[in-house]
């Protein structure tokens, strides 16, 4: 019986990774779960999975949840509460689902503790790459992905040697404005940014897919991930999302790996590897596909993919920087406070103003995270 720990259980990753443990009652406990502000939707949860404990960052919301579950399980609060169970907890495999760089510091306590890594936070990669994998290594922690392109590669990998790979070859669907052109792409809506045609995700992570920044961020993520330099990592837009990424090999071969677009299918895959287990979720049919297509992706219009390739040659801080002044900007698009096409131009003036520190350790990214952040929030 293998424990989980869900950080970020009321997220989309989070009630899937729960839809696939559902299935195998006799293979995994839920240990602990994690929440910002979604009390309402935890305590269904708590009632199900029986964890051992919860944690609700918000403070004032985990006295709330505190007063009305009694002692059916142990509430912590705060970002406190989040490094605790992370550090100290008895469990086998910690599932990142969180959004952001705020799931990086209780990534790092189950690191160190040479836990199982399922990592759907990305920006735990992206932020601070070089210090994961590092940490990864001393402690013979295992990171496997979550991220679909990501899970399909590592699926392509398996049995194969990394230097024999000329290619990683992530897929994009292109989000919803794969058809509009420059000038269109600066004054879309927040609803029509919102509506993503094949994934349903949250907020953050669709306004990403919509700029393409997604796609960016994953191209940075797959570097650490896979331990490859950037020239050997290409993006393909495939709106259908059948094929969820491939790799090419030295010899001209390429293994791709497919699937419906549902993300139990990397969650459960990352549980249970190297194992696969039998599931009842819906299968692919091919014929009712038809056909796939493939185009180039477009770095004049999607200028966010561009900067996430620029920021892997600066190294350093640069990816904490492109991706705090991201996540800002993204929170002023949903908020109304500034158009799409003035994304890009923030994080660029952020690369611009905010030094970037080679080899940076724990503490500098978390400087730099927050210095980012506050000169972005104060550009309008
Ligand atoms: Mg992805």
């Amino acid at each position: 019986m293998k424990k989980v720990l869900i950080l970020g259980s009321t997220g989309s990753i989070g009630i899937n990774t729960l839809n696939v443990l559902r299935n195998f009652p006799e293979k995994f406990k839920v240990a602990a779960l994690t929440v910002n502000t979604r009390i309402d939707l935890l305590e269904p949860q708590i009632e199900e999975f029986h964890p051992d404990v919860v944690v609700v960052k918000d403070e004032k919301l985990a006295s709330e949840l505190k007063n009305r579950i009694g002692n059916k399980c142990k509430v912590l609060a705060g970002n406190n509460g989040l490094i605790e169970i992370a550090a100290v907890l008895d469990y086998d495999i910690f599932v990142g689902a969180m959004v952001g760089f705020s799931g990086l510091a209780p990534a790092l306590e189950a690191i160190k503790r040479g836990k199982v890594i399922a990592l759907a936070n990305k920006e735990t990669l992206v932020v601070a790459g070089e210090l994961v994998t590092g940490l990864c290594k001393k402690h013979n922690a295992k990171l496997i992905p979550i991220d679909s392109e990501h899970s399909a590669i590592f699926q392509c990998l398996e049995g194969e040697k990394i230097d024999q790979v000329e290619k990683l070859i992530l897929t994009a669907s292109g989000g919803p404005f794969l058809e509009k052109n420059k000038e269109a792409l600066a004054n879309v809506t927040v609803k029509e940014a919102l509506n993503h045609p094949k994934w349903k995700m949250g907020n953050k992570i669709t306004i990403d897919s919509a700029s393409m920044m997604n796609k960016g961020l994953e191209i940075i993520e797959a570097r650490w991930l896979f331990n490859i330099t950037k020239d050997k990592i290409d993006v393909v837009i495939h709106p259908q999302s059948v094929i969820h990424s491939l790799v090419q090999f030295v010899d001209g071969s390429i293994k791709a790996q497919l699937g419906l677009p549902d993300m139990k299918l990397p969650i459960q895959y990352a549980l249970t590897y190297p194992e696969r287990l039998q599931n009842n979720f819906d299968r692919i049919s091919l014929p009712q596909i038809g056909s796939l297509t493939f185009l180039n992706p477009d770095f004049d219009k999607f200028e966010c993919l561009k900067l996430a390739y620029d920021v892997l040659d600066s190294g350093g801080t640069a990816p904490c920087i492109l991706n705090a002044a991201n996540e800002v900007a993204v929170d002023k698009f949903l908020n109304g406070s500034i158009k799409f096409s003035r994304i890009p131009n923030l994080i660029t003036k952020a690369l611009e103003k905010i030094e970037n520190h080679k080899e940076p350790d724990v503490e500098t990214i978390f400087e730099c995270d927050k210095q980012t952040r506050e000169y972005v929030l104060a550009l309008s």
